[in-house]
């Protein structure tokens, strides 16, 4: 036998070992809760949350992450022993570092400065490294780099749309969809996430017009983000016009995994807003989520009191996307949100009425 075919079955051998690790793991692995909530507001609308937090490394990237090592091994891109890079908002690279670690390869992300400490420690934590770049947008040109000097890219901005098999295969809209069999409308008036890769708004919009199913898909994300202005004008040039404390979301450009066409309603949420309904959130499920949790719960509400006013009953469907110990330092400190001038207060008034009364009169 030549040196290259040897090698080729040697390479073939670690990917099939691979593939064996990624397939014990997850049949060691639960499906995530889908939580019921109510409120007095809304009577006949049933709200489901979707508990992304429960995976092993904490967020709906667990799911992500699995599909992104699956997608590189099955293309012969990621061989023994070759470092990984991504770049990151933090919850896919403590996801892929936790991966990095069950199949034995250094992981490095690339992450914004200003990410949340815990996520970095997490990531550290779990042996991988931590490449932190000042401006957010420089994240895509350093992973690439790193690529270049011979680092497999799992490319998650890039990727996320393609890897995940959206006709199922237990992806999250069919997890969803199978959960809600036995309930009182099992198919949901909307579904609503918000847009960080695009991957989980792109699986689940393909994945209910699969199924034929008369649900509409809503985009909760940050107010002024390039997913909102590009939806709007079909334009996938357009950029975010304020930035976000909300991590996971509210990307500054239009990620090649945004797939405006199966969206069919936006939601823009005040930052102040998603805070506020982070901390409701905390009050009815008695345990604490990210940001962008509390962004779904804004879209929810909207929509909600929209089927009110039109005499609508029925489901809706949401994400809680992380865990809120991430944001002990940041999101749930006061004196974080002082120094930058965020008060969420009149938001939190506001939803709290909207919660009482059904009816939407702005944040
Ligand atoms: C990634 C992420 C999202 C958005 O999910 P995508 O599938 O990437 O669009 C929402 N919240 C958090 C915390 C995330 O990390």
């Amino acid at each position: 036998m030549s040196t290259t075919a040897a090698s080729t079955e040697e390479m073939r051998q670690w990917t099939r070992q691979s593939l064996a690790r990624l397939r014990q793991e997850a049949a060691r692995s639960a499906d995530t809760h889908l939580l019921k909530l109510e409120f007095p507001g809304f009577p006949g609308i049933d709200f489901y949350f979707k508990d992304e937090a429960a995976h092993p490394t904490g967020s709906l990237k667990h799911r992500l992450a699995r599909s992104l090592y699956l997608y590189a091994l099955c293309n012969g891109r990621l061989r023994r022993g070759q470092p990984v890079v991504d770049a990151s908002s933090g919850s896919t690279a403590i996801s892929e570092a936790w991966f990095a670690r069950l199949l034995g390869l250094q992981f490095t992300a690339v992450m914004p400065a200003c990410t949340a400490p815990r996520k970095i420690a997490d990531v550290q934590a779990l042996g991988g490294h931590c490449d932190l770049v000042d401006d957010p947008a420089q994240v895509y040109e350093r992973a690439a780099w790193h690529a270049t000097n011979g680092a497999c890219h799992l490319d998650q901005f890039g990727l996320a749309e393609r890897a995940t098999d959206w006709r199922g295969n237990n992806n999250i809209a069919e997890s969803i969809i199978g959960q809600l069999a036995g309930e009182p409308h099992p198919e949901p008036a909307w579904i609503v996430c918000g847009a960080g890769t695009g991957g989980t708004s792109a699986t689940i919009g393909r994945y209910l017009r699969y199924r034929s199913l008369p649900t509409g898909l809503c985009v909760a994300d940050p107010a002024g983000s390039a997913f909102i202005h590009g939806w709007h004008r079909r334009d996938r040039d357009a950029t975010c016009s304020h930035p976000t404390v909300i991590e996971g979301i509210g990307r500054p450009r239009v990620e090649p995994g945004f797939l405006f066409d199966v969206v069919d309603e936006v939601v823009e949420v005040p930052d102040t807003a998603s805070i506020a309904a982070m901390r409701l959130l905390e009050e009815h499920l008695g345990r604490r989520y990210g940001g962008s949790s509390g962004t779904n719960l804004v879209g929810c509400l909207r929509l909600a009191a929209q089927m009110r006013a039109d005499g609508i009953e029925g489901s809706i469907v949401s994400l809680l996307c992380d865990p809120g110990e991430r944001y002990d330092q940041t999101l749930y400190d006061p004196a974080w949100l002082t120094r930058r001038g965020l008060d969420p207060s009149g938001a939190e008034a506001a939803l709290r009425a909207i919660i009482a009364t059904g009816e939407w009169h702005g944040l």
